[in-house]
């Protein structure tokens, strides 16, 4: 005899809270959102965590500011440029200004803007389950069922949907540690610098930040969760033991830790029926940690505006949504980002050395638009292109842009 309609006691679960959206996860790109959906919807947005978590840091691209003047008083300050440095001391130098984000302030100035309309934010309610109530989808976060109409994944590496709807083409992992740290004297800024010469390098990066101190943490490629390998200690090794620990004030507490996993890969798809998946979840932009909140600046009004419109005229399957939510950058982009990002796993030091020499030779806005996704096939490939590049034995931006140029 079948069981199925015979719900047990343990099944039921009490009140159901309505809004017209979900927001789930109060990273930065949940918050985003949530601060334009709270002035025309009511909106939740669920933590797992007991407090909204601030361990990252941001850089971004000038033009991500420019598009958001309303949000330019929360930069901290604009590093003019910053270095990407092999082991040698090989190195290049990316000219911005990149505008350096006051995390503690943005986080805040979001959070205020979501409760002074809408919005609610519900910390301590980890999402773990949903399911299909008509028109809307229910969730279960912590104790609590939620139903909305419209429900936006912004989970970020650890999505749950994500994992179990298998439709994430994983490239990899970068690895990150660090902390906020006080300096001895000032230090210029540094993207990418490969400080120990390895088969697998690690890269340091620091950030000095307008009060005298610095963010700074080691970043490590790999292609699978178990490498995680000795990050900390390469980081203590950095801070304390190498030839820039002179910069570095070994007794201090950190202000701030940092650390976490970012995803590399591509979705099969970004949308589920009355389901939208945005920010790192919805890998708005692979392969670079420095670069995704730049992408989320760009689009993420685009994003709630067209996923509103939907809304409001019940267009909710996944088809509907996926067409027409806009695309976070270029498939060119996409794919030249993730051939060189799953070319830099199998990279040794003296790897990583050629393409800095290479990217010595790229010039200054054509670097810059590298680093932050914004390259046309037609600019790279473009002779100057190909002659500053074929400057280098291995050619590795020439492969690389051809690769993502002529898709196979
Ligand atoms: C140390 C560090 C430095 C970085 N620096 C830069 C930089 O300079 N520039 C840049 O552009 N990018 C940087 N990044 C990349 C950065 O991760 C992304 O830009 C961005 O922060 C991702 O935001 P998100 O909101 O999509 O994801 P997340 O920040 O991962 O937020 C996801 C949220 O969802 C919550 N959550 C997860 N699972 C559940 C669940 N089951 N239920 C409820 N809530 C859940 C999490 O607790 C978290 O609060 C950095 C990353 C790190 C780790």
């Amino acid at each position: 005899m079948s069981q199925m309609g015979i719900m047990g006691d343990y099944l039921s679960v009490a009140g159901v809270v309505d809004r017209d959206i979900v927001i789930l996860g109060a990273g930065i790109a949940g918050l985003l959102l949530a601060s334009e959906f709270s002035r025309r919807y009511s909106v939740v947005v669920l933590e797992k965590e007991p407090r909204i978590p601030n361990r990252k840091y941001w850089v971004t691209s000038k033009k991500s500011v420019d598009q958001n003047p309303e949000l330019a008083h929360l930069v901290d300050s604009e590093l003019p440029y910053m270095d990407i440095t092999a082991y040698d001391l090989t190195f290049c130098r990316a000219h911005g200004p990149f505008p350096m984000w006051d995390s503690d302030r943005l986080l805040a100035h979001l959070v205020d803007s979501v409760k002074s309309s809408r919005g609610e934010i519900v910390t301590g309610a980890r999402f773990y389950s949903y399911y299909t109530d008509g028109e809307r989808l229910v969730i279960h976060a912590g104790p609590q069922r939620y139903r909305a109409t419209l429900v936006v994944d912004c989970m970020g590496f650890s999505s749950p949907i994500v994992a179990a709807k298998n439709i994430y083409r994983i490239a990899g992992y970068y690895f990150l540690t660090g902390a906020r740290v006080s300096l001895k004297e000032p230090i210029e800024p540094i993207a990418f610098y490969n400080l120990s010469l390895d088969r697998h390098p690690r890269y340091l990066e620091v950030f000095p930040t307008r009060s005298g101190d610095a963010h700074a943490t080691i970043i490590m490629p790999a292609s699978n969760l178990q490498t995680n390998r000795g990050l900390q200690s390469e980081f203590n090794f950095a801070m304390h033991q190498s030839h820039l620990s002179r910069y570095f004030e070994p007794r201090a507490k950190p202000r701030q830790v940092y650390g976490g996993i970012v995803p590399v890969g591509s979705l099969s798809r970004r949308s589920l029926n009355n389901l939208f998946i945005f920010g790192e979840a919805g890998q708005v932009n692979p392969a670079a940690t420095a670069t995704g909140f730049t992408r989320m600046l760009c689009i993420y009004k685009s994003t709630a505006h067209a996923l509103a419109e939907c809304l409001e005229t019940g267009r909710l399957s996944a088809r509907e949504l996926e067409r027409a939510a806009p695309k976070s950058m270029t498939a060119f982009n996409r794919r030249i980002q993730l051939s060189t990002f799953r070319a830099m796993q199998n990279w040794t030091s003296d790897g990583f050395r050629e393409l800095v020499r290479e990217l010595a030779t790229v010039p200054k806005d054509l670097l810059r638009d590298m680093l932050f996704g914004e390259l046309s096939p037609k600019r790279l490939l473009s002779v100057a292109g190909i002659i500053s590049a074929a400057k280098s034995r291995d050619h590795i931006l020439l492969r690389h842009a051809l690769r993502a140029a002529i898709p196979i």
